[in-house]
């Protein structure tokens, strides 16, 4: 296991936050991770890190932090209606996602070009353009700290819902070491997001082709969110609330503009219009701010800090909660 002290953590989180690592541990074995795991007692903090696309560095982080690097990636079966593949947690999730294409394997295509690792995937139950992981999830192999023991977790293990899973209820219990993915064939074509409906709508659902679906994702995207090696960020900052029947007729009665979508639990509002309605789109404090094209995104454009970050968000969500009584919570972890 190759550890690094007093390492700078710039280039592992995409805000760019410059803080340092006490202790930073390249995980890149199963064996390391045991090790590494064997070497936690209860009195040094500690975490492990993906990509480092969905955290804010708000400090140094004391303790041992773990860059999950562990690589590989193979089609384990393939039957005439599924296809499963197994990816190691620190292989990039958007290659990955390609990779899969280039094998003749697609369903992954609507999840193109979101940062981080594989094996961060589950931890949100990424989604995006009508797809989440929960949909394409066989299993997942991860070392539990509580057994001390490998084990094997199946969807209905890891609770998912939007954004969310046993991990987020349970963290710093798994470290996940590879995910599995089972792939329906045929191939269905997924259209659910309206973008990705409008440019296809004109074409035969025989002539679109899974790379075209990957591409278009990634165009859309791109028009839309800030890449992170130009502008620090963590794509959307804050959850999209869900509130009840009667908490969204009061809203739209006083607001018709109102942005909002049915839930099985409610009716999901579009967090990106409440804080655009703050008026905080486009706005900058020094070196953080809110990004030009899109409310929900907050960015860092080099110099600043977590903490400065940290204070915008707070302040975006007191003045969400005194306009519309509605609560904000923020998607990325705040480390430490
Ligand atoms: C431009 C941009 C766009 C984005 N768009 C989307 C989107 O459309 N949909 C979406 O859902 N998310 C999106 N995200 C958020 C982010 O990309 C995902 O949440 C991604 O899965 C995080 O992966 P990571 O490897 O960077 O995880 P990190 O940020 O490193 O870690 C995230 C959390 O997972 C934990 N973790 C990481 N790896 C492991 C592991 N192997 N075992 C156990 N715990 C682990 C960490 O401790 C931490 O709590 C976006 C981010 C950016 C910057």
């Amino acid at each position: 296991m190759r550890t690094e002290f007093s390492a700078n953590l710039q280039h592992y989180n995409t805000f760019g936050f410059a803080v340092k690592a006490a202790e930073l541990c390249h995980l890149e074995t199963e064996n390391d991770i045991e090790i590494f795991a064997s070497q936690l007692d209860p009195d040094t903090p500690w975490r492990v890190l993906g990509g480092g696309s969905n955290i804010v560095l708000r400090d140094d982080l004391p303790g041992k932090t773990a860059i999950m690097a562990l690589q590989g990636k193979k089609i384990l079966e393939a039957t005439d209606s599924t296809v499963l593949i197994e990816a190691a947690a620190g292989e990039s999730w958007h290659d990955f996602v390609s990779w899969t294409l280039e094998q003749n394997c697609p369903g992954l295509e609507n999840l193109a070009l979101i940062p981080g690792t594989v094996g961060a995937a589950p931890i949100q139950n990424i989604g995006a353009y009508g797809l989440e992981i929960k949909d394409v999830f066989h299993s997942l192999k991860a070392y539990d700290r509580h057994t001390q023991s490998w084990r094997t977790l199946f969807a209905k293990d890891c609770h998912f819902a939007y954004r969310h899973s046993i991990f987020k209820e349970e963290p710093q219990r798994y470290l996940v070491a590879s995910v599995t993915f089972a792939l329906q064939k045929p191939w269905q074509v997924n259209l659910a997001y309206a973008d990705v409906l409008q440019r296809f709508k004109d074409l035969p659902a025989q002539d679109i082709k899974p790379r075209m679906i990957f591409d278009a994702i990634c165009e859309i995207r791109r028009s839309k969110l800030p890449d992170p090696q130009v502008l620090g960020n963590a794509g959307s900052f804050f959850h999209n609330p869900v509130v009840d029947e009667k908490t969204y007729l009061q809203l739209k009665e006083r607001f018709p503009q109102l942005v909002a979508y049915a839930n099985p639990k409610g009716w999901k509002l579009a967090a990106g219009w409440l804080i655009d309605q703050c008026a905080y789109k486009d706005y900058r404090r020094g070196q953080v701010g809110v990004y030009e094209k899109q409310a929900l995104v907050l960015v860092h454009y080099g110099e600043g800090t977590g903490q400065e970050l940290i204070q915008l968000a707070q302040e975006i969500q007191a003045a969400v909660q005194e306009k519309f009584g509605v609560t904000l919570s923020i998607e990325p972890s705040i480390l430490p």
